[in-house]
């Protein structure tokens, strides 16, 4: 059964007025249930529990019991899986397949152990060694010490929730912090369900965490605002970043921003075309809704018209519809409002002059959901809108260049510097390539990055700070440093 309720100060809880919000399946477009619908009074009593919790329990020096209850959220999980696995298909329209790797089995198989394990061997303090720094004439001893930031203000997006989710609280908890996380409005149930998980089956202590659904935004603005919290940790747009941003600048709350991205997939002149090309296919996984998608096709004009012909062959092979069906690739947009955005997208390719190749509309075979034909765009320029923002849809870009030089100018030609790929029969040449690459993260001839001890994040307006790895537990401490005479 879905959880309704949200998660305030360790109890499940109705929204106040018992009011609640529908859930849509974006592949059916039925209303299948309905989620607490958190109001801002809602939201900061949840602020309230966690800074109590923060400030009156013993959680952010308790390694042991933090380790322990990671690890009892992970086995709680894991006794769940395939119902989560059908909610996620469900209210987030991702092809079942995504939920083999990046939607779920991969997040869970590391996102809470790995920082759970992480705990004993973090360096918590270093000595700085002895010093005399003013000539008192007596040294002192100095030590840093590291300590979580404090509470936490959680904001997830709606593509992948759970994945984001898991690799949100698995860090921030590890460190010892305690939060309060409000999942997107489309897709609340995976979240709401660690709720119920959190407060059923481990020892977390009451309040420090805390799940608000809302399904107005601005609930999640008290996060930003609230002088009770000590940081945003936030995955989604470029646009609602910036504004939290603005909004955390008057309590100077540190933001931790993982924003859009316009990533290539760079295939070099001696690359195998015939291996590399088809890849850029895809961008189709799970309707294009992910990040760090590689949506702009950089190829060299010498071998332009062979790697369009490829790449339609690629996306003609691309199966849609049922996101329920192992077989299917692409699920539909998430919502009727994301399937508008994509659309107005091509339709602003075609009037800037780029030629669809292949798709461009709705599906004229699926009578409902929010689905978008696979679509590829040939003739594009670098600096047409669909060359530059995110679409966000199953839609690829394809631009041609000179020479290695002009490729990197044309990747690097982005407001955004999240991810990318690059394929050479070259590594070293692939390698050198991905130096001068500004992005946080680079697959090279097939290689993969991701993992809950791999850094990611973006350069530029892709966000500020890294998630997972090392950087990822660091980014939720403070720093304090300590002296006394030697
Ligand atoms: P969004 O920015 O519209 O919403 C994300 C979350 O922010 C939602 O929970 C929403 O309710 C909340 N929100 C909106 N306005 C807010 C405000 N003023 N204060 C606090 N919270 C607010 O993004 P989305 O459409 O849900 O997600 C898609 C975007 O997320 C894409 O741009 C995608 O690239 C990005 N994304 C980035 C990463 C990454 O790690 N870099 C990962 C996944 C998605």
């Amino acid at each position: 059964m879905p959880e309704q309720r949200m998660l305030v100060n360790g109890k499940l809880v109705d929204a106040e007025g018992g009011r609640v919000f529908d859930n849509v399946n974006p592949a059916t477009e039925e209303v299948i249930g309905v989620t607490a619908d958190g109001s801002r009074a809602d939201m900061e009593r949840a602020v309230a529990a966690a800074r109590a919790a923060f400030d009156t329990s013993d959680w952010a020096r308790d390694h042991a019991g933090r380790k322990k209850a990671l690890l009892q959220l992970q086995a709680a999980i894991e006794a769940e899986v395939e119902e989560l696995r059908a909610e996620l298909v469900a209210e987030v329209g991702c092809p079942v397949i995504t939920t083999y790797g990046p939607q779920l089995d991969a997040p869970l198989k590391e996102a809470l152990r790995w920082p759970a394990d992480q705990i004993e061997q973090f360096p918590w303090s270093r000595a700085l060694g002895e010093k005399d720094a003013f000539g008192m004439g007596y040294p002192s001893a100095r030590e840093v010490w590291k300590e979580p930031v404090g509470v936490v203000g959680v904001v997830t997006p709606w593509n992948f929730p759970f994945e984001i989710a898991l690799n949100k609280l698995g860090p921030i908890l590890a460190m010892g912090n305690t939060c309060v996380l409000k999942p997107a409005p489309d897709t609340p149930w995976n979240t709401t369900r660690l709720g119920r998980l959190i407060a059923e089956h481990t020892d977390i202590p009451p309040g420090v965490v805390n799940i608000v659904p809302s399904s107005d935004h601005l609930v999640g603005e008290v996060l930003s605002t609230s002088p009770l919290v000590d940081m945003i940790a936030f995955t989604g747009s470029t646009v609602t970043g910036r504004r939290i941003m603005a909004a955390a600048a008057a309590t100077v709350k540190p933001t931790f921003l993982e924003l859009g991205g316009k990533s290539v997939n760079l295939v070099l002149d001696d690359a195998d075309f015939a291996q590399a090309i088809p890849s850029a296919a895809m961008v189709c996984m799970h309707a294009g809704q992910g990040c760090a998608m590689p949506t702009r096709l950089l190829v060299p004009n010498s071998r332009y018209d062979e790697a369009i012909e490829l790449a339609r062959a690629a996306f003609e092979g691309v199966k849609y519809g049922d996101p329920t069906d192992p077989s299917v690739l692409q699920g539909p947009q998430v919502s009727k409002r994301q399937q508008e955005r994509v659309l107005g997208y091509i339709e602003t390719g075609r009037a800037e002059g780029a030629r669809v190749v292949l798709g461009g509309g709705v599906p004229k075979d699926l009578d409902r959901g929010y689905f978008v034909e696979p679509t590829l765009f040939a003739d594009v320029t670098p600096g047409m809108t669909i060359a530059q923002e995110e679409i966000f849809g199953p839609v690829l870009v394809v631009i041609g260049f000179e020479d290695d030089d002009d490729a990197v100018r044309i990747a690097n030609d982005s407001v955004y510097g999240l991810s990318g790929v690059i394929t050479s029969s070259d590594l070293d040449r692939a390698k050198s390539v991905a130096r001068r690459i500004r992005t946080g993260t680079v697959g090279l001839n097939g290689g993969l990055w991701y993992g809950a001890d791999a850094p990611f994040g973006g350069y530029k307006q892709s966000g500020i700070g890294r998630q997972c790895g090392i950087e990822g537990l660091e980014i939720f401490t403070e720093t304090k440093t300590v002296g006394w005479p030697a």
